[in-house]
């Protein structure tokens, strides 16, 4: 990390959004939490005091849903125009996209992240997203279906919205992540209780303001900032919630599922990830390594779908590893706001441990370490980029997710693909798989064998029309797309004998 950095210049509003106060929006209105608690946010870069924030509880958990149940069965939102809605939620688009600036200031404050990445990532995604589902308020449509039963009929499917949604949210991508749940719930007509990370709640909040700003009805977008245990819990066990969305870990995802089986809500989960990213011999390797780089140190490795493991063929793996390796020791680690920043620091203390862990337990197993390993400074959290070598498939480092800047680099011998693809498929998860090879037939002969929700050949990205989610323990249902919105639906068979 250098000294004497400069640092982005914090604009007004954005000061002046920081101080607060900083509440709980329940049915169109800012309110404290009923108890009066609150909890503090910090920056990850030093970790100073950001904002004092409401601690919702079970009490202000049943007000937002109270609202938001109101909201949906007898007030505007379920039953305005599919056109209506689509235009308020571009306004909505528009309003974020004239602040983005101001947003993008504040996720790096709360989250740590450089402030370009905010800039360049995180806001175009969420504005895109908001317009990609706005596009689905007119386009949500049942089917006429041909049936054999004796006599005539006429017979149709519809989508209704699921109804009232509790969405929880994870620290990794605060906005994004708000925004991806919100975005489809509203085009299918569902109102919605949100509930953010407790370590990085501000941009839900502003986000809030922008809901209230651009006329949303009292009780359509309900905002808790508070702890999992509490106000998540409280969310997830409520009678009046339909439907569960979630991203974040696979052990909370597990409780979720426990809590909303006692009235079937529906859920969806997007859990961890361990992303293999398979490079075969005939790859551009100069773009592999750029990629497989970027693949996890982006966000600090603080993605679901980081590349995690490296499996590159024995003739390239040490070029790639040495590639891989030179490029972590020359990302540029430091705060977010400062201009230079190409990597900031992890969310929190404890991620900092964590990771620090899961390095520490892959050196006793046997790992070796190429490239970082280490702390960075002792005030924020920062840590190095890190390459491991010689890990293998029972270890802890491979097998878990780690979250955070640390790459497990593995070769293969033969270019058996079964082989190859039975390695790549042996961990709990089944989020993501990036491959590098320049040949079309392994690409898609690869594509099939590996079980992951989504498959990368030679590049990587987000886009809001690509379904998103995992096979096996990385989740339930899929985020983005048409099926991503499906899922905010329930089908409903209508059969007229004529
Ligand atoms: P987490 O505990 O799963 O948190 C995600 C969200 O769930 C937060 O809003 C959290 O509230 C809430 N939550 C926690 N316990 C809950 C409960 N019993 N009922 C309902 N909601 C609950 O994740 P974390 O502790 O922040 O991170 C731990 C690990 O999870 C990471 O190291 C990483 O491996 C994984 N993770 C994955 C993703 C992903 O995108 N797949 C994202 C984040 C983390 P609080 O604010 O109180 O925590
Ligand atoms: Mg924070």
């Amino acid at each position: 990390m250098s000294v004497n950095v400069s640092m982005a210049m914090i604009p007004a509003a954005v000061s002046e959004f920081m101080r607060g106060p900083h509440r709980l929006l329940i049915d169109g209105k800012w309110v404290p939490a009923a108890s009066h608690r609150t909890f503090p946010t910090h920056n990850p870069a030093d970790g100073s005091l950001l904002s004092d924030i409401a601690a919702a509880e079970a009490v202000d958990v049943d007000l937002a849903v109270t609202a938001a149940r109101r909201a949906f069965d007898d007030g505007p939102w379920s039953r305005m125009a599919p056109a209506a809605r689509a235009k308020l939620i571009w306004k909505l688009a528009d309003a974020l996209e004239a602040q983005a600036e101001e947003f993008a200031f504040i996720e790096t404050l709360d989250n740590g992240k450089p402030l370009n990445d905010a800039k360049v990532v995180d806001l175009p995604h969420s504005i895109e997203v908001l317009r990609y589902f706005a596009g689905w308020c007119t386009k949500l449509n049942g089917e006429s279906i041909s049936i054999s039963n004796p006599g005539t009929w006429h017979a149709y499917t519809t989508r209704e919205p699921v109804g009232v949604v509790g969405s929880i949210t994870p620290w990794n991508a605060p906005l994004m992540m708000a925004v991806s749940k919100i975005a489809p719930a509203l085009a299918a007509g569902c109102t919605v209780v949100l509930k953010p990370a407790e370590q990085t709640p501000l941009t839900a909040l502003k986000l809030g303001q922008l809901i209230l700003d651009v006329g949303f009805p009292d009780g359509v977008v309900n905002i808790l900032t508070g702890f999992g245990e509490t106000a998540g819990a409280a969310m997830t066990a409520h009678p009046g919630i339909d439907k569960v969305t979630f991203t974040g870990s696979t052990e909370v995802g597990r409780l979720i599922v426990r809590a909303a089986a006692a009235d079937f809500k529906r859920v969806t989960l997007e859990l961890g990830g361990k992303t293999p990213v398979i490079v075969f011999p005939d790859a551009d390797i100069d773009r592999a390594i750029e990629g497989a780089a970027r693949s996890i140190f982006s966000n600090a490795g603080q993605i679901c779908n980081a590349g995690s493991r490296l499996y590159a063929h024995r003739d390239v793996f040490e070029r790639l590893v040495d590639g891989v390796s030179r490029r972590a020791s020359e990302i540029r680690v430091g705060a977010g706001l400062a201009a230079s920043t190409q990597m900031g620091p992890v969310v929190s203390q404890e991620q900092l441990e964590r990771i620090s862990g899961f390095i520490a337990s892959g050196q006793n197993q046997g790992a070796e370490i190429r490239a970082g390993g280490g702390r960075i400074g002792s005030e924020g959290y920062f840590i190095q980029p890190t390459v491991l070598t010689g890990t293998r498939p029972d270890m802890d480092v491979v097998q878990q997710e780690i979250f955070g800047p640390v790459l497990c680099a593995m070769s293969y011998d033969e270019a058996d693909l079964d082989r190859i693809a039975r390695e790549a498929n042996a961990t709990n998860y089944g989020l993501g798989a990036v491959l590098w090879t320049q040949n079309l037939s392994t690409a898609h002969k690869m594509a099939r064998k590996l079980k992951a929700g989504t498959v990368r050949v030679n590049g990587g990205g987000l886009d809001p029309a690509l379904p998103f989610g995992g096979f096996k323990q990385s989740g339930w249902g899929r985020e983005l797309g048409r099926e991503g919105i499906e899922g905010y639906t329930e089908l409903k068979s209508v059969a007229m004998a004529l």
